[in-house]
């Protein structure tokens, strides 16, 4: 895929649209800023670091009562800000670093290769962005993902 200026909470639509029909969840999507939110780069490899982060909170939150999938994205002048957080069981201290190496998994064998979060952190690298877990007070996980604005912005 071409670099290119593209609409990040359109990629996000799509990222959550796709697991919308299949998942039980409550999905919402918010927006602070003025649309569109444009960032640079890649939207395929965009879309796919997306829904990896959204198959995992759905995969993390199976069975749970009320699951719940939030992403808000903010404009925070030369960055957007897209935070993804669920109501799963989140991810412990110690673990928040294995999570993004390659083969690292506690799903099933076939469910995940544990490549997801290795290959979406290397993505975000690549254009100048950052991906991180968040802690928080509440329960669940929370991943941020921080991109540059595109030119168009
Ligand atoms: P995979 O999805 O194939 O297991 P990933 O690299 O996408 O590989 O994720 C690695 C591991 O990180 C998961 O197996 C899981 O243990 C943990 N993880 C990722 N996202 C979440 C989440 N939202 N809630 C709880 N655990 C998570
Ligand atoms: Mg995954």
């Amino acid at each position: 895929g071409e670099m290119t200026d593209f609409d990040l909470l359109e990629t996000a639509r799509i990222a959550v649209n796709w697991i919308e029909r299949g998942s039980k969840s409550d999905l919402r999507i918010s927006y602070e800023g003025q649309a569109p939110c444009m960032v640079r780069g890649r939207p395929g490899h965009i879309q796919q670091v997306l829904m990896n982060l959204v198959q995992n909170a759905v995969d993390a939150m199976d069975g749970m009562e009320a699951p719940a999938l939030r992403l808000d994205l903010r404009d925070e002048g030369g960055r957007a800000v897209l935070e993804i957080s669920d109501t799963g069981p989140g991810i412990a201290a110690a673990d928040a670093q294995a999570i993004f190496d390659p083969f690292y998994t506690t799903k099933e064998v076939g469910k995940g290769t544990g490549l997801g979060l290795s290959i979406s952190h290397k993505i975000v690298e690549e254009h100048g962005g950052t991906l991180e877990l968040v802690e928080r007070a509440g329960p669940g996980a929370c991943f941020r993902l921080s991109l540059p604005r595109g030119g168009a912005a």
